[in-house]
């Protein structure tokens, strides 16, 4: 016997429908490319959302084609995504970081008809025009004739939920980038677990900067989740440095904001040089690498700001886990409590997850053992875009290619990415704990611990930091600090001194990149 409910599909235009119906003045603000401020409320953009559907089928855009965007998040972007996807086409999020051959060969693998593009990416698009057929509209007074010579008069179409709605490229750090490509369905049920209050915590009395970009997984859902509660959303377009970040959260009266590690090394160290404090700011999550232990303290001591410390990835729309507290936690001693929150967190409702050996046998949660972290779930992929690689799956499985430890609380701690794990006399040393001790030293800003070779014990760690601005320190110091905080034998052999770190188009330390440059190292044999 089936319930006697109505199948009313999970679609993305449900969401700016309800946005505009019941948030209808809720404020969208966007610092333009340009440096200045648009603002506009939730109705305003459903009404160019609608404009823009019309437009695209003017353009001869039909459903599950490709519509692709090289932009920064601005309320355009935002547009772009609701017109899309609403209207059954496929909304492809580019980031422009990546090389231009890859953007290229990205392009042209989804089939883009059309390529959005904020003017910033101008000299980028002119590289591409030759390699790529789509058609390519600027993000600029273009756009606008496009989007106010048509009726705001437009029908959201009802089609099955499972229809692809995103696209997003892996950053792809061997081979060619991999398509991840999200349903309506999968997108709503991820936003819904978004808002939940131990995921993002998100609702209408919240006003929400998303620092993570609208090109890397759908800023981890928050132009979704945030149209779903009817929060404030305010974007800060190219402008990612310290002080426009601080500049905008202190005008907005920000309350809520999202990125990875590096975004913050340069808000805090703008705060600290100006002896600065946040006067609406609560919270922010922090993820796509891991959280420095010292950034959760400086935060949440220093400047009252509540971290949320949550692990996610391409392939799984993205949220996985978050960090936040169970009520017996929350009582624990305060270097406790630092020491779960510096975890990945526990899993979402939706992401069913599991650590196994090499040869797939399930590991146990005892927080100690660790293994490769294996997920599945209504927004984990089953295939790349194309078939593209094969079967990912392994006995309905998706590995992450992260290795972690789960404790009995169903907290993981990532340990490493598998093949950036630093093999020393057969056993394992976890470079992010290494990571994270380097940088609790008040004159590093950033450290990175890949393996070197050596005769003896096939890998040895060593430590490759950027000092803080006028800050000194020598490599014995930096091995004395690490003493009686880790085994002897996880010690690390050396501590090289740089100006810059590699970093992925995505933000990441690039190990590979590192590793490479480093790869002549030879360690004073002991
Ligand atoms: P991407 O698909 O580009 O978002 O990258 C996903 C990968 O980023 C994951 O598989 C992890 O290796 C890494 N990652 C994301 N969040 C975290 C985190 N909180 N701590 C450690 N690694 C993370």
């Amino acid at each position: 016997m089936q319930g006697l409910m109505m199948d009313q599909p999970l679609l993305i235009s449900g969401l700016i429908r309800h946005a505009e119906r019941h948030h209808g003045a809720t404020e969208i603000v966007s610092k333009t490319v340009e440096g200045k401020l648009h603002r506009y409320a939730y109705a305003e953009a459903a009404r160019r959302a609608r404009r823009l559907a019309n437009a695209l089928q003017r353009l001869g855009v039909r459903r599950h084609e490709r519509v692709a965007t090289l932009a920064w998040n601005g309320y355009r972007h935002y547009e772009i995504y609701y017109a899309v996807a609403g209207s059954g086409a496929v909304i492809h999020t580019i980031n422009p970081r990546l090389f231009p051959d890859q953007i290229a060969y990205i392009a042209n693998h989804a089939e883009d008809r059309i390529v959005f593009y904020d003017t910033t990416f101008a000299a980028l698009v002119e590289k591409l025009k030759p390699q790529v057929k789509a058609r390519f509209v600027p993000l600029d007074e273009e756009y606008e004739k496009l989007v106010e010579s048509e009726s705001d008069a437009f029908d959201w179409p009802e089609f099955d939920e499972r229809t692809a709605a995103c696209l997003c490229y892996t950053s792809g750090t061997t081979g060619n980038p991999k398509g991840a490509l999200y349903s309506h369905r999968s997108t709503m049920i991820h936003a819904y677990a978004a808002a939940l209050p131990d995921t993002l915590n998100l609702s209408a009395r919240e006003v929400v900067l998303p620092v993570v970009p609208m090109f890397h997984v759908n800023a981890w859902s928050l132009p979704y989740s945030c149209t779903m509660v009817g929060a404030k959303m305010v974007f800060p377009g190219p402008h990612l440095d310290g002080k426009s970040l601080y500049e905008l959260f202190e005008s907005e009266g920000v309350t809520m904001s999202a990125g990875v590690p590096t975004v913050w090394l340069g808000l805090l160290d703008y705060l600290r040089k100006n002896n600065l404090r946040f006067s609406t700011l609560k919270s922010t999550v922090i993820g796509g690498s891991a959280c420095p232990p010292a950034m959760i303290r400086e935060f949440q001591d220093v400047y009252g700001v509540q971290v949320l410390h949550a692990w996610g990835m391409t392939e799984m729309s993205p949220l996985g886990t978050a960090g936040t507290l169970k009520a017996k936690q929350a009582a624990l001693p305060k270097a406790q409590r630092e020491a779960i929150q510096s975890k990945q967190g526990r899993a979402i409702f939706g992401v069913d997850l599991r650590i196994v050996d090499e040869n797939g046998k399930e590991l146990p949660w005892d927080g100690k053992a660790f293994g490769d972290l294996q997920v599945r779930g209504p927004w984990v992929i089953k295939g790349y875009f194309k078939g593209e690689g094969g079967d990912p799956l392994k006995d309905g499985w998706f590995p992450t290619g992260d290795v972690c430890t789960i404790d009995p609380e169903g907290y993981i701690q990532i340990t490493d990415r598998s093949k950036d794990v630093i093999k020393s006399g057969g056993e394992w040393i976890s470079s992010i704990d290494l990571e994270n001790i380097a940088v609790a030293h008040p004159a590093i800003a950033e450290a990175a611990v890949i393996g070197v070779r050596h005769p003896k014990w096939d890998e040895r760690p060593i430590v490759v930091a950027v000092k803080k601005p006028g800050q000194d320190v020598s490599k014995e110091e930096v091995l004395k600090f690490y003493e009686g905080k880790i085994a002897k034998w996880w010690m690390p052999d050396d501590v090289v001194f740089v100006t810059e770190l590699p970093h992925t188009a995505t933000g990441k330390l690039s190990k590979l990149t590192l590793r490479q440059q480093f790869k002549d190292f030879r360690l004073d044999q002991k």
